[in-house]
């Protein structure tokens, strides 16, 4: 076993945390769901049925290359959130996947085990078409995180948006590498880019969200907020 640091004590809160808040938005019945931590330092994350429920399985690695990856990039004081809502992109994620009924295409999830994993499989026809769809679920599993861990728009809440997108944005990355490290044939995710791009559009179309919603202009906020909203925001698309 490995020694604990407190960099697995944040990664064991935050798993829990954000377990928690899914639990408690779930809109349909509640399926149990059990958090296994490894102390494997490589990069692990899976979600598989379970006899009773699901289990979501998370290498110790990840809060340490998480770590890793934070020190070379951001001060100190803002480090543990962003570790936060890091990790609860990925739980969001990993969840998201039952609520939009994934498991009927296959019998697990997760980051950068497919390669190994020889148990997860796609029950897809044609199967040519095996290849593309792991990721076109992703890609829906990402808007229903973000969704989620974004919140609806405030006016004011520009700052708060920008930093849990920049910590998405850091997430994706770190997923993106370790695919990269998998080859091809391992991807497990979207390119980076993509999945960037779609929570550039998510994050540019907050504020106008409940005008869409409830056919109702006037839920649109004026102009001088819009304004101030994607000046604050812009940095994440710099
Ligand atoms: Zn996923």
């Amino acid at each position: 076993m490995q020694h604990t640091t407190n960099v697995d004590r944040n990664l064991d809160m935050a798993l829990k945390h954000w377990l928690c808040v899914e639990k408690q938005d779930f809109d349909q019945p509640i399926v149990p769901i059990q958090i296994e931590t490894t102390s494997d330092l490589s990069f692990q994350v899976s979600l598989s049925s379970a006899p009773q429920g699901f289990l979501l399985r998370v290498s110790i690695g990840v809060g340490r290359q998480i770590d890793e990856l934070l020190n070379r990039a951001i001060n100190q004081s803002s480090k543990e959130r962003t570790m936060h809502n890091m990790i609860g992109f990925v739980v969001l994620n990993e969840l998201a996947h039952i609520a939009l009924g994934h498991f009927e295409f296959s019998n697990g999830f997760g980051i950068a085990h497919r390669s190994t994993d020889n148990q997860i499989s796609f029950d897809v026809k044609p199967y040519d078409k095996c290849l593309l769809v792991p990721k076109c679920l992703e890609m829906q599993a990402d808007h229903e995180a973000l969704e989620e861990l974004l919140g609806t728009y405030q006016e004011g809440s520009a700052y708060d948006v920008r930093e849990v997108a920049s910590a998405v944005c850091g997430m994706m990355v770190l997923i993106e590498l370790e695919d990269t490290k998998n080859g091809a044939q391992g991807r497990t995710h979207p390119r980076a880019a993509t999945r960037i791009f779609q929570l550039l559009g998510h994050v540019a179309e907050m504020p106008l969200v409940r005008a869409q919603v409830h056919h109702d202009t006037s839920l649109i906020p004026t102009g001088e907020e819009l304004q101030a909203y994607r000046r604050r925001t812009a940095s994440i698309r710099a």
